[in-house]
């Protein structure tokens, strides 16, 4: 029996990178997939035209992610699992760092996370079952300089988190999160060389993650494998900041 087999998953954010590997690893273990994304891209048929969907969706909108909801249960009868996923960076010491990069880093991740949540757990508290996993970051546990944005949205995903866990826990909703270190991803291979090395620098495993890595612990967090699990956070660094 596959892990997720009959269940319905909605991934923000997973038209590439972590998202995208997220819904494939879904998809292996049984899911039927909803991919939300500024620009779906190929997703669908990446993933399998049978098995998956993509809409686009900014996570900014809470109309959007109410649609990519509704396309969920239209398409395929449920959402038993929603992970919030979708972010982008905007890095820059605060002595540089715009207000309006500040605000955009917080609303995609912070209110994204946030609408992905409230919604999806709204629809998991009438079946009764399903489970949220959202994406913070190991930037949310330490702060990272250049990302009082990012850093500050992250962290906030944490509360966040485990406030809607204990709203949700008695409904049969579990809400967890992860907190990925270095994964290999468009966000990061873009990144200058120097800073690239830096970073790996700190990583006791000494090499960065795959976001199949991530995948793998989202899958579990998913499943009925953590299902005496919620309000929890998962680090998938390489031991970097343990
Ligand atoms: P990525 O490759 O840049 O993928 C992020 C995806 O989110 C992109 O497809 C992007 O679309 C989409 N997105 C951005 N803004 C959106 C919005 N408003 N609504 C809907 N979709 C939106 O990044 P990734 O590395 O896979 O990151 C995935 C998640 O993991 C993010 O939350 C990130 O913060 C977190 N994370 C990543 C790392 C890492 O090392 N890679 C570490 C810790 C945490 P566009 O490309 O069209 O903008």
């Amino acid at each position: 029996m596959s892990l997720l087999e009959g269940r319905v998953a909605v991934v923000t954010g997973g038209a590439q990178g972590i998202g995208l590997a997220i819904a494939a690893a879904f998809v292996r273990e049984g899911a039927r997939v909803v991919v939300g994304d500024l620009d779906p891209g190929t997703a669908r048929e990446t993933l399998g035209s049978e098995v998956a969907r993509a809409v686009r969706c900014d996570v900014t909108s809470a109309a959007d992610v109410s649609a990519l909801l509704d396309a969920a249960r239209t398409e395929f009868g449920s959402v038993d699992v929603m992970v919030n996923n979708a972010g982008i960076t905007r890095d820059a010491t605060m002595r540089k760092m715009s207000e309006e990069d500040f605000d955009q880093v917080i609303s995609v991740h912070l209110k994204g996370t946030w609408h992905g949540t409230r919604l999806a757990s709204a629809i998991m508290r009438e079946q009764q079952r399903g489970s949220i996993v959202n994406i913070s970051s190991l930037s949310g546990k330490v702060g990272m300089a250049g990302q009082t944005n990012y850093s500050a949205a992250k962290a906030g995903i944490i509360g966040l988190t485990k406030a809607a866990a204990k709203e949700t826990a008695r409904y049969g909703v579990r809400v967890n999160a992860i907190q990925p270190g270095l994964i290999r991803s468009p966000m990061t291979t873009a990144m200058p060389q120097h800073v690239w090395d830096q970073k790996m620098a700190e990583i006791p495993m000494t090499r960065a993650g795959e976001p199949e890595e991530v995948a793998n612990v989202a899958l579990f967090l998913a499943s009925d494998l953590s299902s005496y699990m919620t309000g929890t956070t998962l680090e998938v660094t390489g031991g970097r900041f343990m």
